[in-house]
């Protein structure tokens, strides 16, 4: 079919992070979308990928004692991983890291300097090192500190090419001003217009203070800036510049998803860098909302990130991909509780729909002996009325679907099949064939399976090993996905077919057993470690600088004016002294005094609140900061014994 092409896209995913149920969620969704459009007839290309440059690759791969390469190669399997268990049906899957991205990077740095749109200068800003992101006087605040992660800035001037964004502001405008569908959902377009009616300023694409990324052609003191870099991955996916044929044919058709919090580079940076590359900028980006995660903002000092391989593990991937996509619609913000996870298996999928399924299949194995019913026989008024709603569901479906209404478009589908067990209610086919009234139970049954076919289609592209369960379970050959919508028809699966009940399809969860085995799993989960705690590497030089030493707590108080410390006083056998320390909130003095702890004896004096602290007691603390275990020792030792 000419012209019907699809390109969508997930961002490239930061290569070092852990996949969480952020990353899941977006790749979940650009896979339901390109399902969804293969059923439409559509050729798709779907790209998702690893973002693997810059400056925090670098340090963490330093940390671990590895090349970035190293790095980089050993953590981008998390991804490929995960995208295999959640079924993801991505035809690339992109690493800027590879000789191919490289090649394109290089190409539109030459081709932009080489036309003008590039221009060296020099950088001064206050620079956030983690973020690797510069940020304007006006978003810094008195303090000085990232508005994205709280750390301290450091004011850094450097040399660095620019893009001469500025001469894009009036061509974007327009841009937008004649496809406001470019930006979804419609309530994010007004926040980048005036964005941009703001005044754009030029971008700095490059850093000469990494070293990790992709080297500027002609000023090998260059790297290029990872966002420069990063997005030109959507480009190199479509064989860019090379493959003209293909990029005529996906380019224009191109939809990124993703977050909202990176929309101003994909709605501003990047379109602008399109049109200086006289290619079109995106058909539509679409960005999503942020889960929270029972209440809380997710996040790894939390202990709260939800693993979307434990909630496979736990309920399955169809459930899991159902879940996230009916919970909340898609662009706005949401909840993850794996309660309401459970609720949606129990009611929509065990309840609702299995029960449909089962329903139907023991009826006709009762009755028919596992034949499907032609459909021959005495028409009933309700009859067509299933059939009428059943294709005015895959109409609304259709229409949700385009426009990226998941939770619409489902619940439309789950309308119809609780519709459709209240029929069974209604025609009651099991008094039919007790009465062996076959010339009624034909039509019914008939009429159940064809629900049962449109609605395994319709959830196919959400729940792909369910719907083609019911297929197989119903008798229809072959795979929903591969089906084309535009050829679904009622009445349409006429061949000779059989049933064959098998294992339902989703068995309801005992909610008593499941909230002691959430107990179980809670309590075995403390808040993890950070990663990004790592200290750099000591020798056991370094490490024997440190003079720690037993010593026994003789007396305890509060610090005046303070919550959290006390003045603690140590006896070390050689010596008396006092240090200052903040475990108030978890010990009394009670606990404290006549304990043998260790204490480094060679740190440098500081006064906390007026008391002068001469040295400091070790103890172990979880990353979320809730506990505290002191360091002590197991049998008795001499006050003032060294610790090695
Ligand atoms: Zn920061």
């Amino acid at each position: 079919m000419p012209g019907k092409n699809f390109y969508i896209t997930t961002p490239i995913y930061y290569v070092n992070d852990v996949p969480h149920i952020g990353h899941a969620y977006t790749t979940i969704a650009a896979d339901v979308m390109a399902r969804y459009k293969r059923m439409c007839g559509f050729d798709v290309m779907f790209a998702t990928g690893t973002d693997e440059h810059g400056q925090k690759i670098q340090q963490a791969a330093d940390r671990k004692g590895m090349t970035a390469q190293e790095l980089v190669d050993s953590v981008v399997v998390n991804f490929r991983n995960l995208w295999e268990v959640l079924r993801i049906t991505n035809t690339d899957f992109i690493r800027t890291t590879e000789p191919r991205h490289a090649r394109v990077v290089q190409y539109i740095f030459q081709r932009l300097m080489d036309q003008g749109d590039i221009y060296k200068g020099s950088y001064e800003g206050w620079y956030c090192v983690p973020c690797e992101t510069y940020f304007p006087e006006s978003q810094v605040g008195d303090g000085k500190l990232c508005p994205d992660c709280g750390r301290p800035l450091q004011n850094m001037t450097e040399e660095s090419y620019f893009f001469r964004m500025s001469r894009y502001e009036k061509p974007l405008l327009d841009h937008y001003e004649k496809n406001r569908d470019a930006i979804l959902p419609h309530s994010r377009y007004n926040e980048v217009l005036s964005f941009i009616k703001g005044g754009l300023r030029d971008q700095s694409i490059s850093r000469t203070s990494v070293t990790w990324g992709i080297p500027l052609p002609g000023d090998e003191r260059h790297v290029i800036y990872v966002w420069f870099d990063a997005l030109i991955n959507y480009l190199t996916v479509c064989g860019y510049p090379e493959k003209e044929d293909l990029v005529g044919k996906f380019w224009p058709t191109v939809n990124h998803i993703m977050a909202k919090d990176i929309i101003r580079f994909h709605c501003i940076v990047w379109p602008a860098m399109l049109l200086a590359l006289g290619l079109n900028p995106p058909a539509t980006v679409f960005s999503h909302g942020w889960w929270t995660v029972e209440g809380d903002k997710m996040s790894k000092s939390r202990g709260n990130v939800v693993d979307p391989f434990e909630m496979t593990d736990l309920y399955g991937v169809d459930a899991f991909r159902y879940f996230l996509m009916r919970e909340i619609p898609f662009g706005l913000d949401g909840d993850f509780s794996e309660r309401a996870l459970v609720g949606r298996v129990n009611s929509d999928l065990a309840n609702d729909q299995g029960n449909l399924l089962n329903r139907t299949l023991q009826m006709i194995e009762n009755f028919t002996g596992g034949a499907v019913p032609s459909g021959q026989g005495t028409p009933g008024e309700l009859d067509g009325m299933i059939r009428d709603m059943t294709l005015a569901t895959l109409g609304s479906y259709r229409a949700k679907m385009d426009v990226y209404a998941f939770d619409e478009a489902l619940k439309d589908v789950w309308t119809l099949i609780k519709r459709a067990n209240k029929y069974i209610d209604e025609t009651m086919p099991w008094k039919l064939g007790k009465e062996g009234n076959l010339e009624r139970l034909g039509p019914v049954l008939f009429t159940l399976c064809e629900v049962l076919r449109f609605t395994a289609a319709m959830t196919s592209p959400f729940m792909p090993g369910t719907a083609r369960k019911i297929f197989d379970q119903t008798g229809i050959p072959g795979d929903p996905a591969e089906l084309l919508l535009d050829e679904l028809e009622w009445g349409g699966a006429t061949a000779e077919r059989r049933v064959s009940k098998k294992d339902v399809l989703f068995p309801r969860i005992d909610l008593k057993v499941w909230e002691k085995q959430k107990a179980e799993r809670d309590a075995g989960k403390t808040a993890g470690p950070d990663p990004g705690d790592h200290e750099p590497e000591v020798t056991i030089e370094d490490f024997r600088k440190i003079e720690l030493r037993v010593a026994q707590v003789l007396k305890v108080e509060p610090v005046p004016k303070s919550d959290k410390l006390y003045r603690i006083d140590l006896d070390l056998g050689y010596e008396r002294r006092t240090i200052v320390s903040g475990i108030r909130e978890f010990r009394s003095p009670e606990e404290l005094e006549g304990r043998k702890i260790i204490v480094i004896c060679n740190l440098k004096p500081a006064s906390l609140r007026g008391v002068v602290s001469n040295g400091m007691l070790l103890a172990a603390e979880t990353a979320d900061g809730k506990s505290l275990a002191l360091l002590t020792v197991d049998s008795d030792i001499a006050l003032g014994s060294r610790v090695h």
